[in-house]
């Protein structure tokens, strides 16, 4: 027997529908690129996400095009977001971190038509645009008075453009058509482009607003500081209209003291980043003596969360920290440091350990960790193996099939994460499976040894690579940035994690620099940690 329910697909349109018909008069605050800080609500930007998708209507753009935007959070990119989407087009986010050659890459790749772009980014697409020939104009996301003098080809007003438009009803379509895409930044080969549905998309946000997720309702406010182009501003710019809460999007600035600003003029509930945006807002907190009384919680993730930081955030500001891990390929977001009912009875030390774990699955997120022979290891807390996902909103494939299958008979995705599961279902990442270090035939977790080295007062960010060694293979190396004035010596960090780990997990040697390398999405890049270390003598060697 078939069930008896609507046919009634998940198309984006339908979160702002619910947003403007319920919540019409919630806000979206905006720091512009231009300066000003914007203000309007769900129902201006439904109004205007229909005529943007009007005038793009209008001027040829069609069901499966795929149009790029390379900007920063803030109300333009949601409209470009809603009313492309809602048009059938798929919106390919640009990272503006990426280098000129992975742009031209990506960019060509997808084979974005047009690019919309914030003023901050117009000279990053003037230098390559000569590399894009497919791509047949700019637009740029300002007004007439802002538009700045330019090279690009076929430069557009933004503002022209909704100025062209009319109000459009949407179109109705299969909720597994494609509406946004971005490229993940792998370590080897060329980026991949993964492809998200209407039906991912929507039943992403379902999952990731629930009480044990990010609890989003629509009496908070909430900042989104992790970017709309490093994976959905983690589920943000869909779980906030379909919640009604009010957004507040800090544009290109994100200093401490800007975040800190809005955090608290806009008395900001909770908010969303990885530690290094939380590293500039703690630091200016110290030098300013300022306090936190609006914001009550704190998601961290896109890199291990250091324990450091989560005892800063609860002890000093009263501020709860929700670890969060996912990936670009997972929507992106698969697990959620939320402790379980029950756990409160526990000891303090015990709730904070699991706190610094990356926490449990929502639903709609299977997790499983196995060996090297693909098979399945305990949940005892202890055994670490590859963590493998699947779910309907984790990638099977990426675009155009590039790098082959990527999932496994049992559709199970392999993160290229390494992990332990224990008996209450948090999740903790140890390592990248290339990065975990491998000594005489067992592994080092470099993360948490990067964990309580940052947790030592003087150190300013800490790396801990594999360096090869004549008797154990592979040996931990630790690399320190000093803070500012600091001259702490090696010995005085190692005696600082003395008795913290197993004697055998402590780095062989330390090696300061000014600066540890990191990706597009701040990411620390070990790999060229490595190449810089490479030959590297251990004093143990
Ligand atoms: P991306 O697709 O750029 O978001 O990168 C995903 C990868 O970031 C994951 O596979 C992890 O290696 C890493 N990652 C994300 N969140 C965390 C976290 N909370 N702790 C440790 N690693 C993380």
């Amino acid at each position: 027997m078939q069930g008896l329910m609507q046919d009634w697909p998940l198309l984006v349109h339908t979160v702002l529908d619910h947003a403007r018909t319920y919540h019409g008069d919630r806000e979206i605050v905006s720091r512009t690129v231009e300066g000003p800080i914007h203000r309007y609500t769900y129902t201006d930007l439904d109004a205007r996400s229909r005529k943007l998708a009007s005038a793009m209507a209008k001027r040829g753009l069609k069901l499966g095009d795929v149009v790029g935007t390379m900007a920063w959070n803030g109300y333009r990119h949601m409209e470009i977001w809603y009313g492309l989407m809602s048009l059938g087009s798929v919106v390919h986010t640009l990272n503006p971190r990426l280098f000129a050659e992975q742009l031209v890459y990506i960019i060509n790749h997808a084979e974005d038509q047009l690019i919309f772009v914030d003023l901050t980014f117009v000279p990053v697409l003037e230098a390559i645009q000569d590399k894009l020939p497919a791509v047949r104009g700019y637009v740029i996301m300002t007004d007439r008075e802002h538009m700045p003098e330019t090279s690009l080809r076929n430069p557009i007003c933004y503002e022209d453009l909704i100025d062209e438009g009319d109000h459009m009803e949407w179109p109705r379509f299969d909720e597994n058509t494609a509406c946004g895409m971005c490229y993940t930044s792998g370590t080897t080969g060329n980026p991949k482009g993964v492809v998200y549905s209407h039906r991912s998309n929507v039943l992403h946000s379902l999952m990731t607003v629930a009480g044990d997720a990010l609890a989003i309702d629509n009496r908070q406010t909430i900042m989104p500081v992790v970017p709309m182009f490093h994976a959905n501003a983690w589920s943000m710019t869909f779980s906030c209209p379909m919640s009604g809460a009010k957004m507040v999007m800090p544009g290109g600035k994100m200093d401490g003291e800007s975040i800190y600003e809005l955090l608290d003029t806009e008395k900001v509930y909770m908010t969303a980043a990885v530690p290094t945006v939380w590293l500039m807002l703690l630091q200016y907190l110290e030098s300013t003596g300022k306090k936190l009384p609006h914001l009550t919680r704190v998601v961290i993730g896109g890199s291990a969360c250091p324990p450091s930081m989560i005892e800063a955030f609860e002890r000093d500001y009263d501020v709860e920290v929700v670890h969060a891990w996912g990936m670009t390929e997972m929507s992106p977001l698969g697990s959620l440091g939320v402790l379980r009912g029950g756990m409160e009875n526990r000891s303090e030390a015990e709730q904070f350990a699991a706190k610094c774990k990356q926490g449990r699955p929502p639903y709609g997120v299977e997790m499983k960790i196995t060996d090297d022979d693909g098979n399945e290891m305990p949940r005892d807390g202890e055994s670490f193996g590859h963590l493998l996902v699947r779910g309907p909103c984790i990638s099977q494939s990426y675009l155009k099939g590039e790098g082959g299958r990527i999932v496994d008979d049992g559709n199970w995705f392999d993160t290229g994460d390494v992990s332990t599961l224990d008996a209450d279902g948090f999740m903790q990442i140890t390592d990248r499976s290339k990065d975990v270090i491998k000594s005489g035939g067992e592994w080092i977790s470099s993360i948490d040894l990067e964990n309580i080295a940052v947790g030592h007062p003087e150190v300013a960010e800490a790396a801990v690579i594999g360096v090869e060694h004549p008797k154990w293979d592979e040996r931990p190396l630790l690399v320190i940035v000093r803070r500012d004035g600091s001259q702490v010596s090696g010995e005085e960090i190692l005696a600082f994690m003395d008795g913290k780990i197993a004697k055998w997990w402590m780095p062989d040697d330390v090696a300061f620099v000014d600066e540890i390398p990191h990706t597009a999405t701040g990411k620390i890049q070990k790999l060229t940690l490595r190449e810089q270390f490479k030959g590297h003598r251990l004093p143990t060697a």
